[in-house]
């Protein structure tokens, strides 16, 4: 990686101005759900707390609260969950400011070993429109500025791109550094066969990411609700399946352009089929030629599930993005889990496997094997953004090497 990290910089008597992805599910009390993304952050935050820096301000968005302090996406239940985690924090304080006089007040009142986390910098209009007079309010916060937000890399925000231009050195974390690491070098460099495995619901979210994988991959398995779209584009009728009739002529301009390219662009060849979407629907597999009149296609049949990971444990790399069914529903969720076996087998014979995608991340951690693969991205639209091949506003904003 071309960008410096924490371990680029002396530490001892600096403070740290870190830019973290504490976005967290929550109930509607509150209560997180999920705490993965706190705990990504940790190993960053133990490496300032081990190498003394002069205490450390964390800083995160959490939900769409649109420039309004709203009490509903309040830091305070992370800091709570970050103390249980971070035992070896002398202190984890929370502040109501992200800027201005008690922001600087708190941060400038840390001592080694405590940690400071900032309110939601979505409460503040000026972060989502990159504002360079809250970048710099920000800056005077830290002697060093560390991006380990990957989830938000891809947005141009004050905490996560205009701050890294004010206030220098400005590095990457290492959870940053991880996910640049797997999924640059997959793209960039990717061991051949290269497989990659498209589902979810829709083409259109997805179309720059095919196009920019279609260019570089030896495969690429469709699945998910957006294999109907492909099979429309063939002429081919699928009854009452989800279908994006916008996205029918981009779905011919995809299959042409890989036929062109000789990319082998695959398709299911048998599917789960439901009579309602529901999980107590009546199910039949069908080939992909035949969906009854009234039934709509909600997973891969067991014939494409054979076919899909005996492609994907040919391969040496694989990068995987979007369900392959409505895995939310046991009776769909089968196409998913077998990818997802697919995937750690290939892990185990030593490929490198990747998943990029929120919900395709929850399923394979459903399936518990999200520690039998390689690497599990934390973002979403950051991942998709990386696999397109478009440069991070918030990652090229770092110090180069
Ligand atoms: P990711 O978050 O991994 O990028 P997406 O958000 O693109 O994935 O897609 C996930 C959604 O796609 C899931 O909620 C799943 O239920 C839905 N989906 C998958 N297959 C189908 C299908 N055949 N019909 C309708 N929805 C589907
Ligand atoms: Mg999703």
């Amino acid at each position: 990686m071309n960008k410096k990290t924490i371990r680029d910089v002396e530490w001892a008597g600096k403070r740290a101005l870190v830019r973290v992805d504490f976005n967290v599910p929550q109930d509607d009390e509150g209560k997180i759900t999920d705490d993965t993304r706190i705990q990504a952050a940790l190993p960053t935050i133990r490496y300032l707390l081990e190498h003394e820096a002069n205490g450390i301000v964390l800083m995160s968005h959490l939900g769409r609260p649109k420039g309004k302090v709203d009490p509903k996406f309040s830091m305070r239940p992370i800091v709570e969950r970050l103390f249980e985690l971070l035992p070896e924090a002398t202190e984890v304080k929370k502040t109501e400011a992200i800027t201005g006089e008690a922001a600087v007040a708190a941060a400038s009142s840390l001592q080694p070993g405590q940690v400071l986390v900032l309110e939601n910098t979505r409460f503040d209009a000026r972060e989502e429109k990159n504002d360079a007079v809250m970048a710099a309010e920000l800056a005077k916060l830290g002697d060093v500025y560390v991006n380990d937000a990957f989830g938000t890399a891809h947005r141009a925000n004050a905490s996560t791109e205009g701050v890294a231009h004010q206030l220098k050195p400005a590095v990457a974390g290492f959870l940053l550094e991880k996910e640049l690491a797997f999924l640059g070098s997959a793209i960039e460099r990717p061991q051949r066969p290269f497989v990659t495995i498209m589902g979810g619901a829709k083409i259109s979210d997805k179309i720059g990411v095919i196009e920019a994988l279609l260019g570089k991959c030896d495969a690429i398995l469709i699945g998910g609700g957006m294999a109907n779209t492909f099979f429309v584009a063939q002429g081919r009728d699928v009854a009452a399946s989800l279908v994006e009739k916008d996205a029918i002529e981009t779905a011919k301009i995809l299959l042409a352009k890989a036929e062109e390219q000789g990319v082998k662009m695959l398709l299911p060849s048998d599917v789960v089929v439901a009579d309602a979407f529901s999980a107590d629907a009546s199910t039949q597999v069908v080939s992909a030629d035949a969906v009854p009149a009234g039934w709509r296609i909600l997973d891969i049949g067991p014939t494409t599930v054979q076919t899909y990971s005996d492609e994907v444990k040919a391969a040496k790399t694989v990068v995987w993005n979007g369900p392959m069914g409505v895995f939310e529903m046991e009776p769909f969720a089968k196409g998913t889990f077998a990818v997802a076996q697919a995937m750690a087998d290939a892990t185990a014979q030593g490929a490198t496997t990747i998943i990029g995608g929120g919900d395709s991340a929850s399923a394979i951690e459903q399936a518990g094997l999200a520690d039998k693969v390689s690497h599990v991205s934390t973002g979403g639209g950051a991942s998709l953004e990386m696999l397109e091949g478009i440069t991070l506003p918030g990652v090229a904003a770092l110090d180069d090497r």
